[in-house]
C-alpha cells in the first residue's frame, strides 16, 4: 500500500491504515473521565492562618518514632523496595488475625482499588456504587473500560443498599460500599448490610471501603472483617493515609480471600509500595496506641463541631469519619467562598454540598463561626 492510499482512507476505523502525521491514538474512555480534583492548597487573607480542610488529612505531624524510621529507611533508597511487602504483611496479618495470603498492598487504597478493577472488569462490565461517594471511583472504573453504575444516596445522605442490590445485572463484577461514605460521612448498618449481601450473587465481589474506619463510633457499624471471613465474595479496603497520617507516603491494602488477593497482587504495578511507606506503616502499627489517642481527639472535635452546627440550626448527616458534610444545593459555591474568605479551604462538590475536614482546634472553631454566620445571613 502506498502512502497516498493511506492518506485517503482516513483514520476512523480501528484497523485503518495510518495517515501521515496522524496524532497519537488515545483511548476514547479518557474523554469520559471526570477529573480528580485534589484539595486546593490553603490560602487566607493577610494575617489569618490558612487551613486546608479539603482533603481529609490528619492534622497531626508524624510521630517522632515514625519519622526516625522513615529517615533510616531513606538511607537505602538506592535499592528497590521489598516487592512482597514482607515485613508489613507479617505485622498486619498478626494484628488483624488474618492469613498473610489474604493481604494485598498498593500505593494507597486507591492504588489497590485500581488493581481490583483491573483484576475483575473487562470492557463493558459494571461496577455499582453509591453517589455521591468517593470521586476516585468513577475515574478508576471508566479508565478500566468498565461502566460506573451510580446509585443515588438516600435523602439522609446514606447508601441506598436496596437500590444498589436492584442495580446488579449479569454484567456486574463489583459493588463498592463506602462506609463511612466520603463525602457525606454516613455509615451503613450491620443489619442492612447483611440483607444486602444475601441478595448479591456469589460471583460479584463486594468491596467494603473502610478508609475512615478508625473514626467510627456508631454502634451498628458492621464488623467488615468478620463479614469478610464469612463470605468469600467480600473484600475490605483500608489505608494508612487517614487515621495513621501517612497520606504523603501512599500505602493501603485489601483483605480478600486468597483467589482475589492473589489476583490483586498479579494486577499490581511492580514495587508500587515504596520502601519508606512500608517502613512507616510498620512503625505506625507499633505506635498504634499513640495514634489512637489522636484519633480519639479528632473524634471528640468532630462531635463538638457537629453539636455546634446543630445548635445553629444545621442538620448535618451522621458524621462518622474525620469530616462533616454540608448539604447546600445551589449555595455550595457561596459557602465555599465564605470559608475561603476566612482562610478555610473546604471541598465543594458541584451543587450538592461541601465537605470540611476536622482539623486543628482553631480551624474547627473558625468553621463553626463561618457556618453560623452563613446560616444567619442566608435565612434572614
Ligand atoms: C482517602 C480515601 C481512600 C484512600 O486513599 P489512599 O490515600 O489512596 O489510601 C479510599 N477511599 C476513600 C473513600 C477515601 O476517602
Amino acid at each position: 500500500m502506498t502512502d497516498e492510499t493511506r492518506a485517503t482512507e482516513g483514520v476512523a476505523a480501528p484497523d485503518a491504515p495510518r495517515a501521515p502525521d496522524a496524532p497519537v491514538r488515545l483511548r476514547d474512555a479518557l474523554d469520559a473521565l471526570p477529573a480528580y480534583t485534589p484539595g486546593r492548597p490553603a490560602s487566607a487573607p493577610p494575617g489569618v492562618t490558612a487551613y486546608k480542610i479539603s482533603s481529609n488529612e490528619n492534622p497531626y505531624p508524624p510521630l517522632p518514632a515514625v519519622l526516625d524510621t522513615v529517615r533510616d529507611a531513606a538511607s537505602q533508597m538506592n535499592r528497590y523496595p521489598d516487592m512482597s511487602v514482607g515485613a508489613l504483611t507479617q505485622v498486619l496479618a498478626a494484628r488483624l488475625g488474618v492469613p498473610a495470603a489474604r493481604l494485598a498492598f498498593g500505593p494507597g487504597s486507591v492504588g489497590v482499588l485500581g488493581q481490583l478493577i483491573a483484576a475483575t472488569c473487562d470492557m463493558g462490565d459494571e461496577v455499582v456504587f453509591a453517589w455521591r461517594s468517593f470521586e476516585a471511583y468513577p475515574i478508576l472504573v471508566t479508565l478500566a473500560g468498565a461502566v460506573p453504575v451510580q446509585v443515588p444516596l438516600t435523602a439522609d445522605a446514606r447508601h441506598d443498599l436496596v437500590a444498589m442490590a436492584d442495580a446488579i445485572t449479569p454484567r456486574t463484577r463489583v459493588v463498592l460500599v463506602c462506609t463511612p461514605n466520603n463525602p457525606t460521612g454516613t455509615t451503613v448498618g450491620d443489619a442492612e448490610l447483611e440483607v444486602f449481601l444475601e441478595r448479591v450473587p456469589s460471583d460479584v465481589l463486594v468491596v467494603i471501603d473502610e478508609a475512615y474506619l478508625e473514626f467510627v463510633t456508631a454502634p451498628d457499624s458492621p464488623d467488615a472483617l468478620a463479614v469478610h471471613r464469612s463470605r468469600p465474595n467480600v473484600a475490605v479496603l483500608r489505608t494508612f493515609s487517614k487515621a495513621y497520617g501517612l497520606a504523603g507516603l501512599r500505602v493501603g491494602y485489601a483483605v480478600a480471600h486468597e483467589p482475589v488477593a492473589e489476583a490483586l497482587r498479579k494486577a499490581a504495578i511492580p514495587f508500587g509500595v515504596n520502601s519508606l511507606a512500608q517502613a512507616a506503616a510498620v512503625a505506625s502499627l507499633e505506635a498504634v496506641d499513640e495514634l489512637e489517642v489522636r484519633v480519639k481527639e479528632l473524634v471528640a472535635e468532630r462531635e463538638r463541631v457537629v453539636a455546634a452546627l446543630r445548635d445553629q440550626g444545621w442538620s448535618p448527616p451522621d458524621a462518622q469519619a474525620n469530616f462533616v458534610w454540608f448539604s447546600l444545593g445551589s449555595r455550595t459555591v457561596e459557602f465555599a467562598a465564605a470559608c475561603q474568605d476566612a482562610g478555610l479551604t473546604v471541598r465543594p462538590y458541584g451543587s450538592d454540598g461541601a465537605r470540611a475536614t476536622i482539623a486543628e482546634r482553631e480551624a474547627n472553631d473558625r468553621l463553626i463561626e463561618v457556618a453560623g454566620r452563613f446560616l444567619a445571613a442566608g435565612s434572614a
